[in-house]
């Protein structure tokens, strides 16, 4: 199999808020000490939903860099890159739409929820229907075997999952597969040709999973073969093809999911976001004026947590203690809840600290993040380079 990676993007349509911080960004900085990772700025995407007012992208791209980076993402670690620097994503999206039917786009469950949610865009265009297309591309174009990803985009990746199948099914067959293929057998040594071939041999013919599961786990460990006789042995354990495109699992994360000043999903364009990098008094002054409970008409009436935005954040922000403290304080009317937000706006100042920090370096030299962008942009385009040549050599695109 190829190597481990993961792929993950966001698009650049303004400033990133907590929420982002919080459902995402977190994340991508505990990932990239985990594996090899690519952190890219889906620019293209963006066009998809803002193609009247492209404006607004080029600023949000560098703001949302700098958002990264001040959150923790490392580029010692992890890739970072900008989508449209890499045009083998588009090309990949354009071979690939050759051979996807209509009808799997059709059915992503997302592609009608939001033309609903964004009515007052004409999102009747290619470009929209594709974008799920394009996501396999910048996926798939990196061989990921990962992506993080929350419930609501699993069937995302089901359909990245049947493009690759799709694609290795009609185009894996090459030349001369078979004999290619045994001539890779021996070089796995004679005990394990002989035991792949009775794994093969069960699995093909009796169904039994667990021989190709353990065939793959002894390629995996076989140091001997090159990368394309390692892909044509997983290839023959199924059948008789190469896999060029290798199918990608969601990584579903444990996410804190952090609402809105009103409670809603935070986003910027409700007036409900604080920044990631938000100024301290604009963080002190927000969150002093949340809603709360709309039983706490004066300072003697209880409350319910529950029905309180605040208390979700506590619930990211805060030790136990404090949360038992603000429950109880909040139920018996023991504290008012001015009172109760200050623990929340603490930990917020807190927690921007650094990112304020990070950023500021940045900020005051500009080159840094571009020179960060360019180097990214390169491996990306590397990796995605190894990839074309093979998806082009087996569509018969390659004319050498
Ligand atoms: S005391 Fe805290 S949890 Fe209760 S209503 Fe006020 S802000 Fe909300």
């Amino acid at each position: 199999m190829y190597p481990d990676r993961v792929v993950s993007g966001m698009r650049p349509t303004g400033a990133l808020h907590l929420g982002h911080y919080h459902g995402a960004l977190k994340n991508w900085v505990r990932l990239q000490s985990e594996l090899p990772c690519l952190f890219f700025v889906a620019d293209w995407h963006a066009l998809t939903t803002h193609y009247d007012d492209p404006s607004v992208i080029e600023t949000s791209t560098w703001d949302m860099l700098i958002d990264w980076l001040a959150a923790g993402v490392d580029p010692s670690q992890a890739t970072l890159f900008i989508q449209s620097k890499v045009p083998e994503h588009a090309e990949l999206h354009l071979l690939l739409s050759m051979a996807t039917p209509l009808g799997w786009l059709e059915r992503v469950p997302t592609y009608k929820d939001q033309q609903e949610k964004l009515a007052d865009r004409d999102l009747a265009t290619y470009g929209f229907l594709g974008y799920p297309l394009l996501q396999a591309a910048d996926v798939l174009i990196y061989r990921a075997s990962q992506v993080p990803v929350g419930d609501d985009q699993v069937p995302h990746i089901e359909m990245m999952r049947e493009i690759a199948r799709r694609f290795n099914h009609l185009y894996g067959k090459e030349k001369g597969f078979e004999e290619k293929a045994q001539e890779a057998v021996k070089k796995l040594g004679s005990k394990r040709a002989k035991l792949y071939n009775e794994l093969r041999t069960q699995f093909q013919q009796q169904g039994i999973e667990s021989a190709l599961e353990q065939a793959k786990a002894m390629l995996d460990d076989a140091q001997n073969l090159s990368m394309i006789d390692r892909e044509r042995l997983f290839g023959f354990l199924e059948g008789s093809r190469k896999l060029i495109l290798s199918e990608p699992q969601a990584l579903l994360t444990e996410s804190s999911r952090l609402p809105g000043l009103d409670g809603q999903k935070m986003s910027k364009s409700y007036g409900n976001a604080i920044a990631l990098r938000e100024e301290k008094d604009v963080v002190t002054k927000k969150v002093r004026t949340m809603p709360t409970d709309r039983a706490r008409v004066r300072r003697t009436d209880p409350g319910d947590p529950d029905k309180c935005p605040v208390w979700q954040f506590h619930v990211v922000y805060s030790d136990d203690a404090t949360r038992e403290w603000a429950a109880k304080g909040c139920r018996s009317a023991g504290i008012g809840c001015l009172e109760c937000k200050q623990p929340v706006i603490d930990a917020i100042i807190r927690e921007q600290e650094p990112m304020h920090e990070r950023a500021q370096q940045y900020l005051d030299d500009p080159s840094l993040v571009r020179a960060i962008v360019a180097d990214g942009c390169d491996h990306a385009r590397k990796l995605a380079q190894d990839t074309m040549r093979d998806v082009r050599e087996a569509m018969g695109l390659s004319y050498s």
